[in-house]
Order: C-alpha cells, then structure tokens, then sequence
C-alpha cells in the first residue's frame, strides 16, 4: 500500500507554502471552531500567530450534529480566512464536505481537512485525491486505524501524495470526555505509515481544561503537529466554546510543547 512504511520508508514531509509539516519542526494550527466574523478571526490570529502557530484553523462549512445549530459562514467564512491569513501570514487549514467544492475550498485554503463524519465518503476522498493540495484526514468517530488507513490509501491512490492524518479522539463507553482521545494511535501509525500525525486534543476531549495536558501527551507520544481550538471570548462562541482555549492559555501550551519538542 501507498501509506505503508514498507512501501516508503522515510517520512513524508508536506511543504505548505513554506511550512513543513512531518520534518523537525512541530506544526500548529490554531483557531475557531467556527469562522464567524471578520473581528473574531483576527483577534484570534493574532494571538495564535504571536504564540507561534503557523497554520489559522476554522470551519466555513460546519458539518453539526443537529441541522439546527450554526451552519458555519460558507464562501463568506473562505473569504475572511484567506484575508486574515493573508494579514498574519498564517497558513489557512479549512474542513471540506462536499466533492463539488474542491475547486472552491481550494481556492482559499492551503490544507483540506476531511473531518471525522466524512472519513470513509469515498467520492469525497477521490475528489481531494484528483487534486494535489494537502489533506488532513481526521479520523472516524469509530474508525479503526486499518479502516482509517484504507481512508488515506483512497486518496494517494487518486494521486494525492500530501496526506497527513489527525487522531482526534474516538467513541468510547465513557462519556465524561466527548470522545477518547488515542494517543497510542500516533505511536501505531509511526510504526505503520510514513504519513506526518497530527493530535487534535480540542475534539478529543471536549474540555478545556484537558487541552494542554493531552497536546503535551500527544508531542511526548511522538505526534508532528496539533490542532487546537483557540477563541478570544469562547463562552460567546457559535460551536465547541467549552473546548475552546482562551488566547492566553494557548500561549502557555505552545511553550510547553515546543519544549517537548526539543526533547524528542
Ligand atoms: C472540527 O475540526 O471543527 C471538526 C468538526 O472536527 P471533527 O471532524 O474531528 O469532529
Ligand atoms: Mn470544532
């Protein structure tokens, strides 16, 4: 198989614009949930690009749980990211759901990100696939790592060789946390593939709280790279505010992490 280490040995590293991600350096993405104002998006890159990150994360297209809750902004949510990205000098990273908008997303973005509910729409995965833009493929809420795999194989089989996978938590019997974060995933798929790993500690425990202590977990496991969750005022945020980071306290794990990084 493509993704296999027996078929390549060395890891992959995906040149963003300038930012590698799988080589020496740890990568962050930083952001919203939710892209929902001009305002709110540069609040947030600023901090996050003084922190230290390089990639700006937000969701224009938000696949929710209940057709009732926020959609996400759409073409509008692309515009401001390529924008602010574009004033901060921060790579955009950005979820796609639809097969018709490869063209669109990538228009704007400089990472696909397949979210967790599409890891297995197969047409979707081709579609990124027929294109050469980077992916992140998060993993499914019940997906096995062979499962998960077979997902990456879709689309560097389709042609795509920049593929990066995102561990950000499956479903459990627990419920205290809203998935369980499987950081031995990141020492499995080291072992397993040569692709660059990224830990999404916002998504893999629904709090707060849990952020920091599991983003150190996941560069101490072995991981290339975080996705973090990072809003200026998270109790006003239109998704995910009680695993939100404040600025703040997102400065603080950058520290803690590129320390461990040093160490790796
Ligand atoms: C997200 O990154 O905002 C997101 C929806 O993630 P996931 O697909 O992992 O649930
Ligand atoms: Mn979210």
């Amino acid at each position: 198989k493509l993704v296999s280490r027996e078929f390549k040995a060395d890891n992959t590293v995906i040149d963003v614009r300038g930012v590698k991600i799988g080589g020496e350096e740890l990568a962050v993405m930083a952001g919203p949930c939710s892209v929902e104002s001009l305002e709110q998006l540069r609040e947030t890159a600023a901090a996050v690009k003084k922190a230290g990150a390089q990639f700006l994360r937000g969701g224009a297209f938000k696949p929710r749980t209940s057709p009732y809750d926020f959609q996400g902004l759409g073409e509008e949510g692309l515009k401001l990211l390529k924008q602010v990205g574009d004033e901060y000098d921060l790579r955009i990273i950005t979820e796609i759901v639809d097969l018709n908008d490869v063209e669109l997303v990538s228009e704007y973005a400089d990472i696909l990100q397949i979210g967790a509910r599409n890891m297995q729409n197969f047409r979707l995965l081709q579609a990124v696939g027929h294109g050469s833009k980077p992916v992140m493929l998060k993993r499914g809420i019940s997906a096995t790592i062979s499962e998960w795999l077979n997902a990456a194989e879709y689309i560097m089989s389709a042609g795509n060789d920049n593929v990066m996978l995102c561990e950000r938590g499956i479903r459990t019997y627990e419920t205290y946390t809203r998935n369980t974060l499987d950081l031995s995933a990141v020492v499995a798929l080291k072992e397993l593939t040569h692709l660059p790993v990224i830990v999404d500690p916002s998504h893999g425990t629904g709090r707060w709280q849990m952020v920091q202590p599991m983003a150190r977990a996941g560069i101490a496991a072995g991981a290339d790279g975080l996705i973090i969750e990072v809003h200026p005022h998270p109790e006003q945020a239109l998704s995910d505010g009680d695993q939100s980071l404040k600025p703040e306290k997102f400065a603080e794990l950058m520290q803690d992490v590129k320390k461990i990084a040093e160490i790796m």
